[in-house]
């Protein structure tokens, strides 16, 4: 963490669910910063008291930058902006309409949590005015008091989701791209990536492939919005590029077991594909953990991940609905990395008829 703060780089806690889960990043350059994410409405004296640490306002905030409009990432996006008269919003092109009209953001949010968890979580998201919003396609560089940050499109997690890549620190601020590493399961210096795979977006191939374009930045650290920064990015890269393709074998024998994705969707009791999704990602934390050596108990682990748990399932059985529905390309085995094993990947995709369920089994 020392090592980036003499790059400017400045770790927040949101503060959102509990410690060390959401981070709220600070880049700054001569008195002038860039916010990358920013947490919930409930993080935003966070921000003002990190600022003032530093010795600076919400007067000094030149840019907020989102990597992707989820709300544990843009929720206090909003309120920030309207207390930082001088800040742009720079956001990806297929988020910036749901940052100046957060209509139907909400309603996906209710979707995913239900309504009163949802307005428990985040509260109420205020638009921002579309003047002040600049949208982000791949290849944007922006100035931050001279320094250059460079946007990257990296979808996988979502389709909207950008990482942005500090040119003069060498970090790439990642959002879920890079996975979920919490800092108390660390075995010491030894550090770990899990993918997120949340609703509605997930698409494994895409994901690969941006790992492999962060990867390609040859960056320092990644930093984290769950949570903070990582180094030794290709081993991690490749933790993360063989856990989505083990989801994926999952996705797809939970998807055969049920004979259909469109089986008992609703439902997570036993015997629904949610289920059946949810305890096979549970296993694979679980078996990640014992791989890596994860400080604390098991006990521990399933806590601190009980709510990716469910989410990454449920990510997951949207992805196989998904894709059933568009006919079916969800494979990774098309990916353009050859340097890397398919061996394992079962060559056909999703939704065709029980010859590729059997090769599951
Ligand atoms: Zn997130």
């Amino acid at each position: 963490m020392q090592q980036l703060a003499e790059h400017g780089i400045h770790v927040v806690d949101s503060g959102f669910v509990r410690p060390r889960l959401d981070a709220i990043h600070l880049i700054e350059e001569g008195g002038r910063v860039a916010i990358v994410d920013t947490g919930v409405n409930d993080s935003v004296p966070r921000v003002l008291d990190a600022l003032a640490g530093l010795g600076l306002g919400p007067d000094n905030v030149d840019w907020i930058v989102l990597t992707h409009v989820h709300l544990d990432h843009a929720g206090g996006a909003g309120e920030l902006m309207r207390r930082m008269p001088a800040a742009r919003l720079l956001v990806h092109p297929r988020g910036a309409r749901h940052m100046i009209d957060p209509a139907r953001l909400v309603a996906g949010t209710i979707e995913v949590y239900g309504a009163e968890t949802a307005q428990r979580m985040y509260g109420d998201i205020p638009p921002v005015s579309a003047q002040r919003v600049v949208e982000a396609p791949d290849g944007t560089a922006v100035e931050l008091n001279g320094r250059r940050l460079e946007v990257l499109d990296t979808p996988g997690h979502s389709s909207h989701h950008l990482c942005l890549f500090d040119t003069r620190a060498r970090v790439v601020f990642t959002g879920d791209t890079f996975g979920l590493s919490y800092r108390e399961l660390d075995a010491g210096d030894r550090q770990f990536v899990v993918p997120t795979t949340t609703p509605i977006q997930f698409d494994p191939q895409a994901l690969h492939g941006s790992i492999d374009r962060i990867v390609a930045l040859q960056a320092r650290a990644a930093c984290l919005t769950h949570y903070g920064p990582v180094f030794d990015l290709e081993r991690l890269a490749g933790d993360l590029h063989r856990q989505i393709d083990a989801l994926v074998v999952l996705a797809k024998t939970c998807a055969c077991r049920f004979e259909g994705a469109a089986a008992d969707m609703q439902g997570d009791g036993p015997g629904s594909l949610r289920r059946c999704l949810r305890d096979g990602v549970r296993d694979l934390i679980l078996a990640e953990g014992r791989r890596q050596g994860w400080a604390g108990s098991e006990d521990d682990w399933l806590r601190i991940f009980d709510l990716d748990i469910r989410l990454n399932g449920d990510g997951l059985a949207a992805w196989l609905v998904r894709t059933e529905r568009l006919g079916g390309q969800p494979a990774a085995d098309s990916r353009s990395d050859a340097g890397r094993s398919t061996a394992s990947m079962p060559t056909k995709t999703f939704g065709e008829p029980a010859t590729s369920c059997s090769e599951n089994r």
